[in-house]
């Protein structure tokens, strides 16, 4: 009896397993028609100050697929970045990026803004990640002050050393580096002076239940005084409501961003 038993449940694995794999394949195989394709699109979320002064966006990617609707980034960044397609599809967010950019800079009310892309681990260890990010650069004739770089802890301390390297090359041109989900990562807060980042992004995960849990509000706290001690701004995601952007501008957050102040969305910059 057990015996059966245990021989269903290896059956079940394996049904289970295969059923993940062919997944797999078929994202990918979607996932190639969809850059063939161009079935990306941007979504653009605003950061503001604290008096709600709208300082720029961070651009979102999703994947409008012609008979699911809008995929959102959780559900294929992650196969993306196995098979490698992270590398182009993080490509054609640079590329469009650096076009909405170059319109930003032709228009008076926007020319001060800055865009911020997420950028994949796999994608900035590239061996062509600089050369093809400056080309856009160098194509849409973008003004590098006004484009940053959102990266994650976990991408940075996978080699440390590279990612510096990496980073201080583009810190030249003046791109601008801002450290996302900070906090839910392995931090270490040695690697923190070594790095020529911008701004700290506190992980929305803190911001969420900070006015009912003084764990969460003590987190969001020290992160504050730890960017201040360090000269980085410091950002908050996933602001909902009004008394979270009120807290946190008490604490000497620089910039806020979340639902309470603008969704991500399709906007046309025309
Ligand atoms: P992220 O960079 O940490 O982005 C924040 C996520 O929180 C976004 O989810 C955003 O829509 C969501 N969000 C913003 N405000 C609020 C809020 O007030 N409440 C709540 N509950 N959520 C909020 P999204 O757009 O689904 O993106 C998920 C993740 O996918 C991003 O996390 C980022 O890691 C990744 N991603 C998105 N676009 C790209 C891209 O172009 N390239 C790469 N490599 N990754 C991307
Ligand atoms: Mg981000
Ligand atoms: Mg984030
Ligand atoms: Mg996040």
């Amino acid at each position: 009896q057990a015996k059966a038993e245990g021989r269903h449940t290896i059956r079940f694995f394996d049904l289970a397993m295969q059923e993940v794999a062919n997944k797999r394949v078929q994202i990918e195989t979607e996932l190639r028609r969809a850059l063939d394709e161009e079935h990306f699109v941007l979504f653009y979320q605003p950061k503001v100050n604290y008096q709600g002064k709208l300082q720029g966006y961070e651009a979102l990617l999703r994947w409008q697929h012609p008979e699911k609707g809008l995929i959102s980034p959780m559900d294929f960044i992650p196969v993306a970045e196995e098979t490698g397609l992270i590398v182009p599809i993080g490509q054609w967010v640079i590329q469009e990026a650096c076009k909405t950019l170059a319109k930003w800079q032709s228009q008076a009310d926007r020319k001060g803004f800055i865009l911020a892309i997420n950028i994949s681990a796999r994608q900035f260890k590239h061996k062509e990640f600089v050369a093809d990010l400056t080309a856009a650069i160098d194509k849409f004739q973008v003004r590098c002050e006004a484009l940053e770089l959102e990266l994650t802890e976990s991408l940075l301390l996978e080699n440390i050393e590279d990612a510096i390297g990496t980073m201080t090359v583009l810190k030249k041109l003046g791109i601008r580096f801002s450290l996302d989900d900070f906090g839910t990562g392995y931090s270490s807060l040695n690697y923190l002076k070594d790095l020529p980042l911008d701004s700290l992004k506190i992980d929305q995960s803190f911001v969420r239940d900070m006015l009912s849990n003084s764990d969460d509000a003590a987190i969001v706290e020290t992160v504050i005084t730890l960017a201040k001690s360090l000269r980085l701004s410091v950002i908050a995601e996933g602001v909902e409501e009004a008394q979270q952007a009120d807290f946190l501008h008490e604490l000497g957050c620089d910039l806020l961003q979340g639902y309470f102040f603008g969704r991500p969305s399709l906007i046309h910059f025309d």
